[in-house]
Formats: C-alpha cells, structure tokens, sequence
C-alpha cells in the first residue's frame, strides 16, 4: 500500500461505489473509509442508476469475460444472505437476431455450467409462459434464448440494504456534493471540496460518480489546472427512459410468473436491446426505450461536454412526450394491442457512463497519484454489484489480471462505437425538437 495508514474516499453511492466500500472495509475493518454521495442512502429519491425498482441480473453475455464475471456475481445474489432477499429468479427470454444464443450457451458449456439455458425456434418459444410474448416482434428473430438461471433484483433495496451494512461495518456515508477534487504541490489527489467549501481527505480517492464522471473531472481539471484530469473520448454521459405501467388484478395474474423479455438488435437494426421487467410487489411492470441520448451542455464557461440536467435530480421525474412516446414504442415490440390500455404510472429517465466498447473503466487515473476510476457501467453494470468492489480493490492494490488492467484501463485503445448497439444514438434536444436537426 501507498501510505502506513491508507484511508478511502469513495465520491458516488452506486453499485461501484458501494461494492467498493464493502469489500474494503471487510478486508480492512480498522480503515477510515468514506462514501459521499449528493444523496441520502436512503432517500425518498436518488439519482444514482443503481438506485431502481428493479434491474435484469443475467450471465447471459456473448463477452466470456463478463459471462464469467456475471455468473460469480449471480451465484452471490442466490446465496448470500445479505443479496438474496433482493433476487428473484424469474429466467429470461431473450428474442436473438443474430448467433448471440449459441455464443451464450458455448460459453457457459466452457465455463462448466449446466445451467438451464436453451435456445428455442420462435414457434415453440412463443407457446411458452401462457403465450404472454405471443403478440410480440418477431421480425427478424433467429432463435429464443431461455435461461431459467437468470432473473431480476430489486436494485435500489439492495443497494439501500449492502449501504446500511457498509455503515454498520464501519464505514462512514456523509450526504455532499463534491464540486472538485483536490491536489498536493506534487498533483497527487488529496480528496474533495464539497460544493458548501468542506474538504475530506485520503489517500486514496476513487471517482465513483457514474453519469456525472465527466463533468467532475472537468471541473477539478479547471480548478487544478492539470487538464490531464479530464475523460475526454473516454466516457460519455447518457440518458434512457424508461416506464412503469401498473397492472390491474386481471392483468397481474397473467403476467406474474413472467420472466425478464429481451429484444435483441443487430448494428444494422440500429436499436439496442430492450427489456421488460416482470412486476414488482406492487404490480407495476417496466421497461424502457430504444433512445439513448447524450445532453450535451456547458459545464465550464466555453466548454461543452454531454452531462445529466444541472439539477440536483438531474431532472430525471421530468419526461418530455416524445421520450414518453418512445416508451409506448418499446411497449408495442412486445405486449399488443391489449397494452395501449394500461395504466402509466411513472417515468424516469436514467442516466449512466458509457464507454464505446461498453467496458468498465476501472483504473488508476493517469493522471494524479492517488485517484482511481470507478465507472462506465455502460447500461449493464448494475448487476455486477457484489463482486466489482473485489475488481476494484485488487485494481487500487496492483493485483488484478492482466486481462482485466487491459479491458478496464483509463488509457486503452477503444474501437469507435459503430458495432455497440448499446451506445448513445441521439441527442436529447434533438429528440425533443426534432425540426431542430433540419
Ligand atoms: C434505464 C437503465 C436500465 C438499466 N438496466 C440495467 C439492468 O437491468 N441490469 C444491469 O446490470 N444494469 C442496468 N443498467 C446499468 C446500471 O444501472 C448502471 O451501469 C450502474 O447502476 C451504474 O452504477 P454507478 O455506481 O456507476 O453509478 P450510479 O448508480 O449512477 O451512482 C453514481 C452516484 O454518484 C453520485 N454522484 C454523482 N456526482 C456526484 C457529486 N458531484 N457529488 C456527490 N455525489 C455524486 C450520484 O448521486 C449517484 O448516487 C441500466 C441503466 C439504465 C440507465
């Protein structure tokens, strides 16, 4: 280690964050070790992306690398009893266009998984469940990918309940909005300076801020003056809205024991993938849109870089009509007519960090002694949850595979993003005044 008495701050409450804080203060129960987020860890309303009524938790990655990362952090949330009251394995249909099924299945076959999964012709799928998915888009289908394994998790009560252990651990939460990071003579990072002017310290500092990564580091950029500092192409903030219907009686018993759907696209289709999340206990059922989209603002006189609404919810319960209309889109690809009747209960728009070959970054920054980056879950990461503070905690001690130093680097080569699916593909003002483009 770094110092005889290494302390953490960790700026971000999200699944990064939070699995860093816990798997830290397991391994050192007498370290200082500080999570400060803008949010409560049990408000009413966060804007963290991990902080959700539900999110997909799945092993079903044509990557082997997050396939196997993806079955260690599964086999926890079916385990463990402290992530176990939050799983729920509902399996997962998963509509393929392309041979990403039989990438699935080969993977898991090679890891030594005999896991339930199978890859079904649509004409049988499509019986399966009641035949709920019977009057979805099939258009282009290949094969149904079926994994009983697999499930959803209620994310923002999870994260809620591993906080609250962090805490009772010894870790230490404090409620702020770190405006910039701070830096020694030398340019190693000392900690943070609070938008109310008050500093924390540490030794060793982990940027944890998912969508709002970016603009921190410009900030603390300008602040500083060591330009280094900033994520430049590497990390793009990025919204996607998503709905929640709530169900009637009748509607509910149909759709109760549903799994997870997903509508798998090619780069030619140019949608990324869609999912549709049984109800939760209160009977509402989500899902979310096929627009992902950058907000591209002025952080810094001069500067422009895409960043969530600079408001403290970054607008997220605010939803314009067109992006409520993409909802109703994504509704369509897989309920039928019978759903134009259901009853909307909420929107929201989510916000998190992309990279283009949506990989986490998980690094030192290259540019100040004592920082780390912790980010990028790139529209997948929450269910990584109980193991990315092991990744995170080996990175900051020089212990992770190379593999993994190479995937997750701050500094990499990166392919652009014309084969990612899952990438931004619009600008929100663009979307919201489509004659604006013209
Ligand atoms: C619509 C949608 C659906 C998704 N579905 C899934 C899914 O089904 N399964 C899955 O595995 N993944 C899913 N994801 C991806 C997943 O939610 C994210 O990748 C993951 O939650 C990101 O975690 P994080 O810790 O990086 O960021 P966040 O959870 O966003 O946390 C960042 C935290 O940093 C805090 N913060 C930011 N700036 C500051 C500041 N200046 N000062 C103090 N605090 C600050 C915020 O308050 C926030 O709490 C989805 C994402 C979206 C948007």
């Amino acid at each position: 280690m770094a110092s005889n008495n290494p302390s953490y701050l960790i700026i971000g409450a999200g699944v990064f964050g939070v699995s860093t804080a816990y798997h830290l203060i397991q391994k050192y129960p007498n370290a200082s070790v500080t999570l400060v987020d803008r949010d409560a860890y049990d408000a009413d309303s966060r804007v963290a992306a991990s902080w959700d009524w539900n999110k997909v938790v799945r092993a079903d990655y044509d990557d082997k690398v997050y396939c196997k990362l993806a079955l260690e952090a599964q086999d926890i949330f079916k385990s463990d009893p402290l992530w176990k009251p939050y799983f729920h394995q509902t399996g997962v249909y998963w509509n393929c266009r392309s041979d990403y099924a039989q990438n699935v299945i080969s993977h898991h076959k090679e890891l030594g998984r005999n896991d339930d999964i199978i890859a079904l012709p649509v004409a049988k799928a499509r019986k399966l469940y009641g035949g709920i998915f019977d009057n979805a888009d099939y258009t282009g289908v290949k094969e149904v990918l079926i994994n009983r394994a697999s499930g959803w998790a209620a994310a923002g009560d999870a994260l809620t309940a591993v906080t609250k252990r962090c805490v009772e651990l010894g870790a230490k939460y404090v409620v702020a909005e770190v405006a910039s990071l701070e830096f020694d003579g030398r340019g190693s990072c000392t900690g943070v300076q609070t938008k109310s002017g008050e500093r924390l310290s540490a030794t060793h500092v982990v940027v944890a801020a998912g969508s709002f990564t970016p603009t921190l580091l410009e900030w603390s950029a300008a602040k500083s003056g060591n330009p280094g500092l900033k994520a430049g192409e590497r990390i793009l903030a990025a919204g996607i809205t998503t709905g929640m219907a709530q169900l009637n009686e009748e509607q509910l018993k149909k759709y109760k024991d549903m799994p997870v759907g997903f509508q798998g696209y090619t780069p030619e289709e140019g949608k990324p993938f869609i999912g549709s999340l049984p109800p939760t206990k209160d009977g509402e059922m989500k899902w979310w849109g096929s627009k992902i989209f950058t907000n591209t603002r002025e952080v810094l006189p001069g500067r422009y870089i895409s960043s969530p609404p600079p408001t403290h919810d970054y607008n997220q319960w605010k939803v314009p009509g067109p992006l409520k209309q993409d909802i109703v889109e994504s509704r369509n690809l897989w309920y039928g007519p019978e759903s134009a009747t259901w009853e909307m209960k909420k929107h929201r728009i989510c916000w998190d960090a992309f990279t283009t070959t949506s990989d986490f970054i998980i690094s030192p920054h290259s540019a100040s002694k004592g920082l780390y980056v912790a980010s990028c879950g790139s529209f997948h990461g929450y269910k990584f949850f109980p193991v990315l503070g092991k990744y995170i905690v080996q990175m900051m001690e020089d212990e992770l595979a190379p593999e993994l130093v190479e995937r997750w680097a701050w500094d990499r080569q990166r392919p652009d993003s014309s084969q990612n699916v899952e990438y931004p593909n619009a600008e929100m003002r663009h979307l919201l005044e489509p004659t604006a483009k013209l």
